[in-house]
């Protein structure tokens, strides 16, 4: 047992202490609340008796009880000054890391400024401002602790709003506070906890300080502090009227560190290292108008069409355009397949259209019309909402679009009772009825159980089912089943095909497995170096792709037939870095057909009588001509 390893017979002294403090301060004051206030006059400034073992103080006050009825005033305190701190510090650090880069560069200059700060000139700004006072001294600890919190909280959250579940959930179009309860605060609690419980001992040690300096508490109100300058002041006289609130203040500070640590060690944090190397969460740059030339005739139920976008990202050489000029449509309840090598821009096409691109990257369109609006003339409040509740993304990487601290079943109803209104009871029935649909045996206790408790195509069948709760026309799937072995890829397939079948949901399938896009897929679309280079009949690629890439792409996939005695065949060289100049066809430098024009001069995408479009100079079968007559 963890717990057992950690208790050593320090931390056991140490937890017994802080029991014994939280007892005496329930019931301290009722117990002895009067010894402590009553007066004796014949006993003034008495060392330790029998009746009196902390002996007594000006008055003739038992010490001993007025130091157990102090615990609950200085407990109390303690965690007061800790817990608005705490407050105060998580909405500071937490808060911005959600809003946009402007809103975290200001909080962050703004802690930085505050940590810069000495705490003790601030606590006592504060208290020269509010008076001096418990409560002033309460406001006074709780301001100089906040930016120590907030930095911490900072750094925690920005690891955590950087992940990929966090995406997910915003874009899902869940407002900026319940991101924070739900998805930021679970995962960060752990080491804000434990350093909760070190910030009341801090809390504790310095209260006692400002009171024994007589800035804190006053009377007739008393904590272990302001006893402790008193019985200090007559420390010659009845030295040990001095030890019950030292003693106290000294054990119990110890002992809420000590919790601290133990807690830490429990479990394995390292507050450090939580936010390192994590990249920041998305936010929707602005769409703005492209330049480029390729286009593309949509369909009249187009549900989207794509016009000319490009994303650009700033390089280490000025900047770099991964997505150029990419234009494509997809019909209500179509199935359109986007394929190509890594790095073709197809997961960036799609990010780009749910409007996820983070900043400094740029997107830049003609248009991107989505259910007949463009999303760029959109109030943004209005796009958030349509894109939440009409568009789903399926991620590729289940494990990690899934919050591990949250139960299945609050993030797969949790957009359609923010977006839709639903009760949680209705949402709940709802999400078993589409795991079923999905073929997720156990609906139920699957919904109760936490992401890592379900395999990976339970989870990736679990993504699909929390994008259908707001029954979207459009499934944008990046790459779903890259990674799955081949019976949990069908069953991912076969979930995204009853979407499609169930609800007529249209789906973008994105995979560098044209063999998994042919199959699945009506239309595919062909990516290379950033750009479209062919879009075809899925059921015409064999035999009537004319793209040199196409084909190399298809010629790379054995099939039943292949000689197991022959190396597996593969496409020559590398695609272009992101930043690469390129004059002509992108792919000339891998093309066996390249002439001096493809070096030369960039093919543009091109629409053919017969459905295709295609950017290649020679391609490999006459274009033009009705399907099955077209090969060479
Ligand atoms: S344009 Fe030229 S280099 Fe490019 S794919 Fe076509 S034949 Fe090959």
């Amino acid at each position: 047992m963890r717990i057992r390893q950690e208790l050593t017979p320090l931390r056991i002294v140490m937890l017994t202490v802080l029991a014994v403090a939280f007892a005496l301060a329930i019931i301290g004051p009722v117990a002895w609340g009067g010894a402590a206030e009553a007066t004796h006059l014949d006993a003034l400034s008495q060392g330790s008796t029998a009746a009196n073992p902390l002996g007594t103080d000006a008055l003739g006050r038992d010490m001993l009880a007025r130091t157990l009825v102090a615990t609950r005033l200085s407990l109390l305190l303690a965690v007061a000054v800790a817990t608005l701190a705490f407050l105060a510090g998580i909405l500071l650090g937490a808060l911005p890391s959600l809003g946009g880069p402007r809103a975290r560069r200001r909080a962050g200059a703004a802690i930085n400024l505050l940590i810069a700060f000495p705490a003790l000139l601030l606590a006592l700004l504060v208290v020269t401002m509010v008076g001096i006072g418990t409560e002033g001294a309460v406001l006074a600890l709780a301001v100089a602790g906040t930016p120590q919190i907030a930095r911490l909280t900072q750094t925690l959250s920005a690891s955590v709003v950087g992940s990929d579940y966090v995406t997910a959930a915003r874009a899902t179009g869940i407002p900026r506070w319940r991101l924070l309860v739900r998805h930021v605060l679970p995962n960060i609690a752990p080491p804000l906890a434990l350093q909760y419980a070190s910030a009341i001992g801090t809390a504790l040690l310095s209260l006692s300080a400002l009171s024994f300096l007589g800035v804190g508490v006053q009377e007739p109100r008393y904590d272990w502090g302001s006893l402790l300058a008193v019985a200090l002041d007559r420390v010659y006289l009845t030295p040990v009227a001095v030890l019950g609130p030292a003693a106290a203040i000294v054990l119990v500070s110890l002992a809420f560190n000590v919790l601290g640590d133990a807690l830490a060690d429990m479990l394995s944090v390292d507050p450090a290292s939580r936010g390192r190397g994590r990249r920041r969460a998305p936010v929707p740059p602005p769409v703005v108008a492209a330049t480029d030339r390729d286009a593309v005739a949509a369909p009249d139920d187009a549900i989207l069409t794509v016009d000319g976008l490009s994303v650009a990202f700033p390089g280490q050489h000025g900047r770099v355009t991964p997505v150029r000029d990419v234009s494509l449509a997809v019909a209500q309840g179509e199935r359109l397949g986007i394929v190509g090598e890594s790095g073709s821009g197809k997961s960036l096409t799609a990010l780009a259209v749910a409007q996820l691109i983070e900043r400094p990257g740029a997107v830049a369109a003609r248009s991107i019309t989505f259910e007949d609006a463009d999303l760029a003339r959109l109030d943004p409040a209005e796009r958030d909402r349509r894109l939440a509740t009409s568009m789903a993304m399926v991620f590729q990487d289940p494990l990690s679009s899934f919050n591990p601290a949250l139960r299945i079943g609050r993030q797969v109803t949790e957009s359609s009772e923010v977006h839709l209104g639903r009760r949680h009871a209705e949402a709940t029935a709802l999400a078993t009825a589409r795991f079923s649909e999905l073929a997720i045996a156990g609906a139920e206790r699957r919904l109760r159980q936490y992401p890592h408790e379900l395999s990976g195509g339970m989870r990736q069948r679990a993504m699909i089912a929390m994008g259908l709760m707001t029954q979207p026309r459009l499934i944008l799937a990046d790459e779903p089943t890259t990674a799955l072995d081949v019976t949990v890829q069908r069953q991912v397939l076969y979930a995204l095909h009853q979407a499609n079948a169930e609800h007529g949901t249209a789906i973008v399938l994105i995979s560098h497995d044209i063999s998994v896009v042919e199959a699945f897929c009506a239309r595919v679309v062909v990516m290379y170096a950033g750009r479209v280079v062919e879009e075809i009949a899925a059921d015409r690629l064999r035999g009537g792709a004319a793209h040199p890439y196409t084909r190399a792409l298809l010629a790379a996939v054995p099939d039943m037939t292949t000689d197991r005695a022959t190396p597996l065949a593969s496409i020559p060289g590398r695609p272009p870095a992101a930043g690469e100049v390129i004059t002509g066809c992108a792919f000339a430098a891998r093309c066996g057909f390249a002439t001096d024009r493809c070096r030369s001069e960039l093919p543009p995408l091109e629409q053919h009588p017969d459905g295709r479009r295609l950017a290649c100079w020679n391609p490999r079968v006459a274009v033009g001509t009705h399907p099955g007559q077209e090969d060479r």
